[in-house]
């Protein structure tokens, strides 16, 4: 059991972004992985890397992350997988103990000893901010706690997605459904408060409904209901697929929670992240940014002055602006641009203008985000 059954290698910095102190620290774990295998670790982990790179809105926030690797081997291949839960009953000697059905009901329930993998990431990487561990086997699972666990099955690296927004930014399920749609007994009214998850609320009025930012004047609220609160809420989208507003069904309930976006990856795998859920991502990345000051200078009153700044391509790189240094002194900005060069770097240009009233010192600033 546990930590006799295998052994911590060591930690590769994969994606390298700067100091872990001001960045946003993915790490990831192998579980089930014999010695031998620690070369297949490496590929899953990129792999997931790689996916995550191309997933909105990482793909814009990427400047901000690092991502770890953490090789663990272990005396046995794969995960247990219990018998009461209709398993084969294969119980290997495992590094992080990582079984399946692991709440002794839900077979892709995949579980981890979350104590174990938080003395291995603190040993190595205090900073850590989020832990995903990949588990050896093929069979379909994951979960979402303390730790995020995922499996090797066919679009696992959706489960990890969906994982990551249960454990990095506290999103709710947004399905309406626990053991399943015609299954589930309690599930048809949600009585209690209101949720503490960003993704999901009670509210329909669309002034103090927390994603309020989001809907359009013209979406109606709530945006769809559901006609039978004895049955999952499966009507085709009234709206267009980007429209965010209140959608019924959510967390488990078929009616009395709502969700902000028809389709979202935290409730169907295969979607995107909804502007909801994408929205908290940025913003809870933002701090995590690079953020830069180009350069400081005077403008004369009724002047005009046109920047250009020469920064080398860099993916999620894209606001640009000034930041007056006199408090009280208002400058305007113009004609913010991105000109492509020929040799693939890029070029920002912006026009600062000071509408009057005195000299005004200004910084340049940028931030990737
Ligand atoms: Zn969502």
């Amino acid at each position: 059991m546990g930590v006799q059954d295998g052994n911590v290698v060591g930690m590769t910095k994969i994606v390298d972004h700067g100091d872990p102190s001001v960045r946003w620290n993915l790490v990831i774990l192998s579980e089930g992985y014999q010695s031998s295998q620690l070369d297949q670790f490496h590929n899953d982990a990129q792999n997931f890397v790689t996916r995550m790179y191309q997933t909105a809105p990482y793909d814009e926030l990427w400047c901000g992350i690092n991502v770890y690797r953490i090789d663990v081997s272990s005396t046995d291949s794969g995960a247990a997988d219990p018998m009461g839960c209709g398993g084969t009953g294969y119980a290997p000697h495992t590094y992080f103990d990582a079984t399946f059905c692991g709440d002794g009901t839900i077979q892709r329930l995949l579980t981890v000893n979350d104590g174990t993998v938080h003395d291995v990431v603190n040993a190595q990487l205090p900073h850590a901010n989020m832990i995903l561990v990949i588990v050896n086997s093929t069979e379909y699972g994951g979960s979402g706690g303390s730790v995020a666990t995922f499996s090797l099955a066919d679009g696992a690296d959706e489960i990890a997605l969906h994982e990551m927004g249960h454990t990095a930014f506290g999103f709710a399920d947004e399905y309406d459904y626990y053991q399943g749609c015609g299954i589930d007994i309690g599930h048809n009214n949600y009585t209690g408060g209101e949720p503490g998850q960003p993704n999901i609320t009670t509210v329909t009025d669309r002034s103090t409904i927390k994603w309020n930012n989001l809907i359009a004047g013209t979406t109606a609220m709530p945006t769809m209901s559901n006609p039978d609160c004895t049955q999952c809420n499966n009507g085709p989208n009234p709206v267009p697929a980007d429209t965010v507003g209140a959608f019924e069904g959510a967390g488990y309930y078929h009616c009395g929670l709502y969700r902000g976006q028809y389709a979202c990856r935290m409730r169907a795998l295969g979607n995107p992240y909804c502007g909801v859920c994408q929205q908290v991502i940025r913003r809870m990345l933002a701090p995590y940014m690079v953020s830069w000051t180009y350069g400081t200078n005077t403008i004369g009153a009724g002047q005009t002055q046109d920047w250009w700044l020469w920064w080398p391509t860099y993916p999620g790189f894209e606001a640009i602006g000034v930041q007056v240094a006199t408090p009280g002194n208002e400058l305007q900005t113009e004609n913010p641009g991105i000109q492509q060069n020929s040799d693939g770097s890029t070029t920002y240009f912006i026009s600062v203008v000071n509408p009057g009233g005195g000299d005004v010192e200004f910084h340049f600033r940028g931030t990737a985000l």
